[in-house]
């Protein structure tokens, strides 16, 4: 079996077909889906899907870099409410995000700091996410590494250097998407270089479709298309993968 350990499909992207979309994943051989929250925003179509399937959903908690601005103390104020309120499986998406807007730098590594804390603080599973900002965010996880803090670098796609100084951590793990699929990625020969132990599967669903759906909406069944292109690289059975990665991702949030 599969676990999408990122997906949006509680985005308004998929409101004419998501019942139709949910089961294509569950064909796919999805087993459960983690749903990563972005800000306030999202919270509410996020939990109403949770809440159709709670033993197939889990939702997660976080305030997202890029939406971090000069209110970002009230929304602090917001995430803290919220885990103070009702179980969640992670908290996510957190990081920085510099590719877009630097504006919020100094905003961004505070809010994350604080997120790592409570992720420590209530044991929970942190979602990292970080575009353009590598030393930013490792630097920020490094201070705050210890035996609790465990969690996944979502949508890793960077070097061997970066993968192994992530591992180094001790209990983070690579979350790796249809970025793998591209034909421009170095992605796989970095893979190579790199144990299937240390990753989970995902798919950042509407967003990264693999091949052969490029450019199209992605949705979580497509997860099978990213096991499928692990399963080449490594010269492993897809079954293989998908028990390694399901192991790391049911530990990791404690899904059972
Ligand atoms: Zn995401």
């Amino acid at each position: 079996m599969l676990i999408d350990t990122h997906s949006h499909i509680y985005l308004p992207e998929f409101d004419e077909d998501r019942t139709e979309v949910v089961n294509r994943a569950k064909a796919a051989g999805v087993a459960h889906i983690i749903l990563p929250n972005v800000d306030k925003e999202t919270l509410e179509p996020m939990l109403a899907l949770e809440a159709t399937e709670p033993e197939y959903f889990s939702a997660t908690i976080g305030l997202h870099p890029t939406s971090v601005n000069a209110a970002y103390k009230d929304e602090l104020v917001w995430v803290k409410h919220e885990l103070d309120r009702r179980p969640y499986c992670a908290i996510g998406e957190v990081g920085i995000d510099l590719y877009w807007d630097k504006t919020f730098r100094r905003e961004q590594i505070m809010v994350f700091e604080q997120q790592l804390q409570w992720a420590i603080e209530y044991d929970l599973p942190v979602i990292i996410h970080q575009r353009d900002a590598f030393d930013d965010t490792i630097a920020c996880v490094e201070k705050y590494n210890c035996d609790k803090l465990r969690g996944i670098f979502h949508s890793f796609g960077d070097s061997v250097e970066f993968a192994r100084r992530i591992l180094s951590l001790g209990n983070f793990y690579l979350g790796i998407n249809g970025v793998v699929t591209f034909k421009n990625s170095k992605l796989s020969s970095v893979l190579e270089q790199l144990s299937p132990d240390n990753l989970v599967l995902e798919t950042d669903a509407p967003y990264l479709t693999p091949v052969p759906y490029r450019g199209k909406r992605n949705e979580s069944a497509y997860v099978l298309l990213v096991a499928q292109k692990l399963a080449e690289i490594y010269h492993l059975p897809i079954g293989e993968i998908g028990a390694i990665t399901e192991q790391n991702s049911r530990e990791l949030f404690r899904l059972d």
